[in-house]
C-alpha cells in the first residue's frame, strides 16, 4: 500500500510522455510494480450485460435513455443463471453483473434474487462483482448480504466542472461520490475509474483522477479510452479521433495508476481491445491484472453498444477462449482459475485498520 500521496507533477510528467522509448520504459516500470505487489497472474471475471435499460442520459454513452435508435432488452433469470453456470464451469472464479442504471424495487429485488441464486448454484464459490450504478445504501447492503462482495462504480471524471459538461444537470457528481463512500462503508471492495480522452480533458485532469482514486482509497480501478458513439451528442466532438493515440493514452493512464497506487486491482478493459485486437494484453503489460471476458448471450450483445466498434461478439466460443489463454501465456503471464482474485489493497487496508 502506498502510504505517501502521489506527486501530482510526477503524474503529469508520466502522462505527458511522448517519446516511444520513454513510454516503453514507463510500461516496464509499471509492470515491475505490478509484479512486486500483485504478481503476474491474471484473474478473469465473466461479465454479463444484464440489461441496457438506463435512466441516465450521459452525453457520451450509447445506451443513454434518450437514444431511441436501439432496442432495449433485459435478460431473463433463467438465461442469467445459465451464463453464470457457464462461467463457473469455465473456472473463471468470478463474474460481474453489469447493466444500465435503475433504482425501482422490481429491479433491485431481481438483482438480490440473482445474486442469491448464483451463490447457490456455485456452492458459494463464484465471486460476484456488481456494476449497477447509483443506488441507496440500503440497496447496496441488501445486495452485499445476498453475497455480492465487489462493486464497480466509475466516477467517470473526478473534476466537478468537467463532470458537468459530460452529464445533464440532474446528474450529480456529489451523489456518485457519496455512493462510492456508501459502498465502502457497507463493506464492498470498491472500484472506480474514469474515461480517458474525453472532450475537454487534459493530462492535469487525469493526474487529479489518480489522486482522487488515492484519496478515496479505492480497491479496484476500471478505466478505458473514451470511444465516440454516433447516436450520442458527443459523436462529433472529437474530430480526427486516432485509435493509436487513444490506446496509448489509455495505457499510460494504467501505467501511471499502477505506479501510484501499487496494490489495487486494475482491469484491462474491452475499450482497449476495441481500439486494437491485442489492446487488453498490452494493458496487462502496462500494469493491469484483471480481464473481464464477455459472457453475455451473443443475441443481446448488439444491444449493449456503449461505444462503437465494441469487440468480442463471440467471446464465449471455445476457440476465442483458448485464444485469450494462449495470448496471455505468450506475454509471460498466466490465468488464475477458480480464484476470486480479490484486491490486495482491500486485504492490506483490513490489516492496516487493525494495527
Ligand atoms: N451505468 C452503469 C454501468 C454501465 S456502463 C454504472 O454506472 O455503473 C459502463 C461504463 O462504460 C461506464 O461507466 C462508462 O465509463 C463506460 N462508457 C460509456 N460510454 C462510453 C464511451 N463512449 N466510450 C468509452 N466508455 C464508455
Amino acid at each position: 500500500m502506498n502510504k505517501t500521496r502521489p506527486n501530482r507533477d510526477e503524474l503529469i510528467r508520466m502522462l505527458s510522455l511522448s517519446q516511444p522509448e520513454e513510454i516503453e520504459a514507463l510500461y516496464k516500470q509499471a509492470y515491475q510494480v505490478k509484479l512486486q505487489h500483485v504478481g503476474n497472474k491474471v484473474h478473469l471475471r465473466g461479465i454479463i450485460e444484464l440489461s441496457n435499460i438506463c435512466s441516465k442520459d450521459c452525453y457520451y454513452c450509447g445506451i443513454r435513455s434518450t437514444n431511441t435508435k436501439m432496442e432495449r432488452y433485459q435478460i431473463c433469470r433463467e438465461e442469467v443463471l445459465e451464463e453464470a453456470q457457464w462461467c463457473f464451469q469455465q473456472r473463471y472464479g468470478s463474474l460481474v453483473l453489469q447493466a444500465g442504471e435503475r433504482e425501482d424495487k422490481f429491479w433491485t429485488d431481481f438483482i438480490t434474487e440473482l445474486v442469491t441464486e448464483i451463490k447457490e448454484l456455485s456452492q458459494g464459490k463464484l465471486g460476484i462483482t456488481l456494476s449497477l450504478g447509483e443506488q441507496t445504501e440500503e440497496v447496496y447492503r441488501q445486495w452485499f448480504e445476498a453475497g455480492a462482495h465487489r462493486y464497480l462504480l466509475r466516477i467517470e471524471e473526478s473534476d466537478q466542472e468537467l463532470y458537468k459538461t459530460l452529464h445533464p444537470a440532474d446528474h450529480s457528481f456529489e451523489k456518485r461520490r457519496e455512493c462510492l463512500r456508501s459502498l465502502r462503508k457497507v463493506g464492498y471492495q470498491t472500484g472506480t475509474g474514469v474515461m480517458i480522452g474525453l472532450p475537454g480533458q487534459t493530462v492535469e485532469h487525469l493526474a487529479d483522477d489518480i489522486l482522487f482514486f488515492y484519496d478515496e482509497d479505492v480497491d479496484m480501478i476500471g478505466m478505458g479510452p473514451f470511444i465516440p458513439h454516433k447516436d450520442t451528442p458527443f459523436a462529433h466532438l472529437v474530430p480526427g479521433y486516432d485509435n493509436e493515440k487513444a490506446l496509448e493514452a489509455g495505457l499510460k493512464m494504467i501505467a501511471a495508476t499502477r505506479i501510484a497506487l501499487q496494490d489495487v486491482n486494475i482491469a484491462s478493459t474491452t475499450a482497449l481491445q476495441a481500439l486494437k485486437p491485442a489492446g487488453r494484453e498490452m494493458g496487462l503489460l502496462a500494469g493491469a491484472n484483471i480481464i473481464m471476458p464477455n459472457v453475455t448471450s451473443t443475441s443481446y450483445r448488439k444491444g449493449y453498444q456503449l461505444y462503437e466498434g465494441k469487440p468480442g461478439l463471440d467471446e464465449n466460443a471455445p476457440d476465442t477462449r483458448d485464444a485469450l489463454e494462449k495470448s496471455i501465456l505468450s506475454i509471460g503471464e498466466s490465468i488464475a482459475y477458480d480464484d476470486w482474485g480479490d484486491s490486495k489493497h482491500f486485504a492490506n487496508r483490513q490489516v492496516g485498520a487493525k494495527e
